[in-house]
């Protein structure tokens, strides 16, 4: 090659490192040849998706020579229905991977920072660095607390400056799974200053038993930026869907950065369905409580320590480097999340799956530290 291409590229998308997805069961079943196989890597509904949303999918088959609707006006109005905010205050993506990504291209620049956690979704920091802006990274709160590596929002008040035009909370918080005080989180949003946002993460909501409606806060607070998905809860990983909710004229600024046709036709009609479907959604709670428990006290009796978490997955302490246990789960035909690139070379992140994959999991385990 007569160019060297990676030189190049922005400054910032040189220093970039590839986001880590949990491994493919197909590519664990080529590489190793094992089958069998439960992935419990991705924080993916174990339950499928909501039969309703599958019908939707069938039932859009026929029409996909054509482009989808750029505005999504039936989803739109049916979460606009459902968070009780207008039509307007709401932002499709191509999961909310493709809102959050919208949203540092349409305010950071080099010149600009965004304040996270450290132990925050890797989505972040890839965001921020590909547009050349600077990251600024608040220590979590340390392990012997009450929300073990979880966000500390005063030291990520900190680093606000007059330069931050973002701040990315994540609540639930993955990977760490921890869920801060509603109180808190309050006053830290109010004290944000006007000219900066404040990306509300909700991915996790559904789990959580957090009891205040986040979305009567965008009426005090016109920098607040929630995020959602139809990825975990939703069981719609695979159709690529979410959403944000912010005042209009955020709105309307992602809407200019944003592809026409981000979001397919399918993905519209699948999370319409879904969000109709409680059913489901009371189901996968459901599953996902039950999970926690059997999980939870399964690991602990392994003499693992875990950390509370109000998400569909718990971090868990290997108590020396991960990776050897984790190659040791794929031997036995078990997916699950290394976390060393977020920093945590000693941790697992395991999703909650249904009782057989759980007991799967704690089997291969045991016969692992045996
Ligand atoms: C999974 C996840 C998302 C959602 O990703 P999608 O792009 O909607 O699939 C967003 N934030 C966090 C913290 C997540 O863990």
């Amino acid at each position: 090659m007569a160019c060297d291409f990676l030189q190049l590229a922005t400054p910032g998308v040189q220093g970039l490192h590839p986001y880590l997805p949990g491994k493919p069961i197909a590519e664990l079943e080529r590489e190793y040849g094992v089958s069998n196989i439960i992935k419990l890597a991705s924080n993916e509904n174990p339950l499928g998706s909501s039969p309703a949303a599958l019908k939707a999918i069938v039932g859009g088959l026929g029409e996909l020579n054509l482009y989808p609707d750029a505005n999504g006006f039936d989803l739109k109005l049916a979460l606009s229905q459902c968070h009780g905010v207008q039509a307007e205050c709401i932002t499709l993506g191509n999961g909310s991977n493709d809102v959050l990504v919208l949203l540092a291209e349409a305010w950071l620049s080099p010149v600009h920072n965004a304040v996270f956690s450290e132990y925050c979704f890797a989505v972040y920091p890839i965001a921020t660095q590909a547009v050349g802006a600077e990251a600024r990274i608040a220590p979590a709160l340390p392990a012997a607390s009450e929300m073990p590596l979880g966000h500390d929002l005063q030291a990520m008040a900190e680093l606000i400056d007059s330069n931050t035009r973002i701040v990315f909370v994540a609540n639930p918080n993955n990977p760490t799974g921890t869920c801060l005080d509603m109180l808190e989180l309050e006053s830290f949003i109010g004290n944000i200053p006007e000219n900066c946002l404040i990306v509300l993460d909700e991915a996790y909501l559904e789990y959580s038993e957090a009891e205040t409606d986040t979305t009567r806060w965008l009426e005090k607070y016109s920098n607040l930026v929630i995020t959602r998905t139809f990825s975990k809860a939703f069981g719609l990983a695979g159709m690529r869907v979410g959403y944000a909710l912010s005042n209009p004229q955020i709105a309307a600024v992602l809407n200019r950065v944003r592809q026409p046709f981000n979001v397919n036709s399918l993905a519209l009609l699948a999370a319409e369905a879904a969000l109709g479907d409680t059913e489901f959604l009371a189901e996968t709670k459901a599953v996902n409580r039950v999970g926690m428990q059997q999980l939870q006290s399964g690991l602990q009796a392994l003499g693992l320590q875990t950390i509370p978490s109000a998400g569909n997955f718990i971090l868990t302490d290997m108590g020396a480097a991960a990776m050897p246990v984790y190659e040791a789960l794929l031997r036995r035909s078990v997916i699950v999340r290394p976390v060393g690139n977020y920093g945590l070379p000693n941790h697992l992140r395991i999703t909650i799956g249904m009782q057989a994959q759980n007991d799967q999991l704690l089997n291969a385990l045991q016969a692992i530290y045996a």
